[in-house]
């Protein structure tokens, strides 16, 4: 399906988004697992010789519970620890229904949390109607992270070593990667999509390729994007690596042009979503992700290094100024 040309006028974010979608529980390696749908937030898990860690919980508790049965299938080992990728609240609001002893992540998502972690919450619920199923059980408050890192930390499951990495900004400051290196196996969280647009409104544009690098330099056989299906061999580990990395550089150097030649953030934002719509348009959240995307790149080439917070508010406010909403 083409997406509507920016003209028209659009329904905000995800509210025409409705449709539900099919679930795929896949295994990449003796440890590793893939919780995904058809490009909706993927989930991680991986399953050590006397725990099991998962990676991002879903939006709310009701939706990991479907997570939890999945897993209950394969093993009953305990379910000891989640891992942040990074703060997104379509990420994050489900980690209660795993009661893990730990939940992770890096000092920078932490300190993203105490920012902008209610703004945030918010502001993608807001977004999201369907992916936010069952909000109600959402618990009252934020996730907190009990174990906190910076730049690396390794978790060992018994013989399995699962190292916890900070490679570099990019989606968000404080994006983590999980890497099983005797598996081969990564998960990316949002610093890798496939067939689904990055969202990159809260990014470091300059800074995603060179943490791309850092991920490729790890040589991962098998990766498990933040949205998409999981990728089994390196053939499509490359083509999920250069996809993000196409999208995001195109995007940002759209962007920084219009800029620097003094044109305003509207003209600027339909210039680039028609130089993008023909290559980038079927992928998933496109027509979602690029108003809050160039937003962010225009910001970026112009006078904030980084983003600013979203709120629901400026959420509608930026929409009404480059969309005619619904
Ligand atoms: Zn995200």
């Amino acid at each position: 399906m083409s997406q509507t040309a920016p003209t028209s006028t659009k329904t905000f974010a995800s509210h025409a988004d409705v449709e539900e979608k099919q679930v795929s529980f896949d295994q990449l390696s003796p440890h590793a697992w893939a919780y995904t749908a058809e490009g909706d937030p993927n989930t991680g898990i991986v399953i050590g010789d006397d725990a099991v860690m998962v990676i991002d919980t879903q939006a709310t508790p009701v939706m990991a519970e479907d997570v939890i049965r999945r897993i209950r299938q394969v093993t009953d080992k305990p379910i000891k620890y989640v891992l942040l990728s990074h703060y997104h609240a379509v990420r994050v609001l489900g980690a209660s229904a795993y009661r893990p002893e730990h939940i992770i992540a890096s000092q920078d998502t932490y300190d993203l949390i105490v920012e902008r972690g209610e703004q945030d919450k918010a502001s993608e619920i807001g977004r999201f109607p369907r992916l936010f199923r069952n909000v109600e059980s959402v618990p009252p408050g934020l996730t907190w992270p009990t174990i906190t890192f910076t730049g690396k930390m390794t978790l060992w499951l018994g013989k399995l070593e699962v190292q916890i990495l900070q490679l570099g900004r990019g989606h968000t400051k404080g994006d983590t990667v999980v890497w099983l290196p005797q598996d081969k196996v990564l998960f990316s969280g949002d610093l890798v999509e496939f067939d689904a647009t990055p969202y990159a409104g809260d990014a470091y544009f300059q800074d995603w390729p060179q943490t791309l690098d850092k991920i490729a330099a790890l040589k991962p056989e098998k990766l498990v994007p933040g949205r998409g299906r999981a990728l089994q061999t390196p053939a499509e580990v490359a083509a999920g690596l250069e996809g993000t990395r196409a999208f995001v550089s195109e995007l940002y150097a759209a962007v920084k042009a219009g800029a620097a030649a003094g044109r305003d953030l509207k003209t600027v934002y339909r210039e680039t979503f028609d130089a993008l719509a023909p290559k980038y348009g079927q992928w998933v959240i496109f027509a979602h992700c690029m108003p809050f995307d160039v937003t962010r790149a225009y910001d970026e080439a112009t006078q904030y290094p980084d983003p600013r917070i979203w709120t629901a508010e400026r959420d509608i406010e930026m929409w009404k100024a480059l969309e005619d909403v619904k």
